[in-house]
């Protein structure tokens, strides 16, 4: 079966990181050790992501008209993402201020720069014609958040919704979003304060989130856990609503990025036909793989690669 065409709409920001032993406390100066620029942003990466694992991407988005945009649209084009909808604006390309400790955790502050300007009007319809899946975040404003995924839905495409940075989001676009990709702390913020229960919780826990997550519009929810691996949650699936998805054991050097390589895998799978659970799967092994390097797009695996791991 031919794969489906991966449309991603939303953020390039550059990277601005910086390796510390911890991360600093409020009013502290720390040492850090090496500092790097690279390319990121959810949307680029996601589009990265998915492309390196075979995807067929088209991305919408914007970059300034200086060095940082050079840099990710070459980053992005040279993973055979198709950039040719990314527009050049006078503002500055967006950045993200990284830190990341010696466990790989990281804490990170961003500035929309260009990503800001991005409009409902640059989510023409026919840019989305025969997408399979549109992948959507949420550091571009909401309202191009919610003409892409109408334009997905219309289109008939898969709308791949991850809520982050968090964001309170109108019912509309709860109810246009196919499948919501969340980590804990978002699902948490999105169904007012409900706790996720602990990732070896029994099934009959985590039922309790698929029901809050239905009530709100939402059937399909992943549900990534960082080290402890994600749940697939199911509302359609009668016989099987709780999934877990073991984490891939692996020697996390930066976990930066390792939910857009989970998404971006996501969305690549989706697109081939897999299944919900494939997929997790599948993304499961290629976001480890992602934070056993430095950076993000940089340390997105293949599709080769995670093949071999998953054999
Ligand atoms: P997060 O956004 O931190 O929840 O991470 C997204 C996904 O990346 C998780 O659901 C895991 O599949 C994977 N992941 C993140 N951190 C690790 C880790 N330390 N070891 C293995 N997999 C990881």
């Amino acid at each position: 079966m031919k794969a489906s065409r991966i449309v991603v709409a939303g953020s390039l920001n550059a990277d601005l990181t910086i390796y510390t032993e911890r991360l600093p406390s409020p009013g502290e100066t720390l040492h850090g050790h090496g500092f790097a620029i690279n390319p990121g942003g959810k949307s680029a990466n996601q589009a990265v992501s998915a492309a390196r694992l075979g995807g067929n991407v088209t991305l919408l988005g914007a970059v300034g008209s200086d060095s940082n945009g050079e840099m990710l649209l070459a980053s992005t084009a040279g993973a055979g993402v198709d950039v040719s909808h990314v527009r050049r604006v006078s503002e500055p390309t967006g950045v993200a201020i990284i830190s990341v400790d010696a466990r790989g955790e990281n804490s990170i502050i961003i500035s929309a720069g260009a990503n800001g300007t991005l409009s409902p009007a640059d989510m023409n319809p026919e840019l989305f014609n025969g997408a399979g899946v549109v992948c959507l975040c949420l550091e571009v404003p909401l309202e191009t958040v919610q003409a892409a995924a109408q334009a997905g839905h219309d289109a008939g495409a898969s709308v791949l919704l991850n809520l982050s940075p968090y964001a309170a989001i109108t019912t509309e676009l709860a109810q246009l979003s196919d499948v919501l990709l969340v980590n804990s702390h978002e699902a948490s913020q999105f169904l007012d304060g409900f706790i996720m229960p602990a990732p070896d919780a029994p099934v009959a826990a985590w039922l309790g989130a698929v029901e809050k997550f239905a009530g709100r519009g939402l059937h399909q929810v992943l549900v990534t856990l960082g080290a402890a691996g994600s749940m697939v949650l199911d509302a359609h699936n009668i016989d099987n609503p709780v999934v877990r998805i073991a984490p891939t054991a692996v020697d996390a050097v930066d976990t930066t990025g390792a939910g857009d390589a989970f998404t971006g895998a996501v969305a690549a799978r989706l697109a081939a036909g897999s299944t919900l659970v494939e997929a997790a799967r599948y993304a499961s092994v290629a976001a480890a793989l992602a934070a056993t390097k430095k950076g993000t797009q940089t340390a997105y695996p293949s599709g080769t690669e995670v093949d071999a791991i998953l054999q």
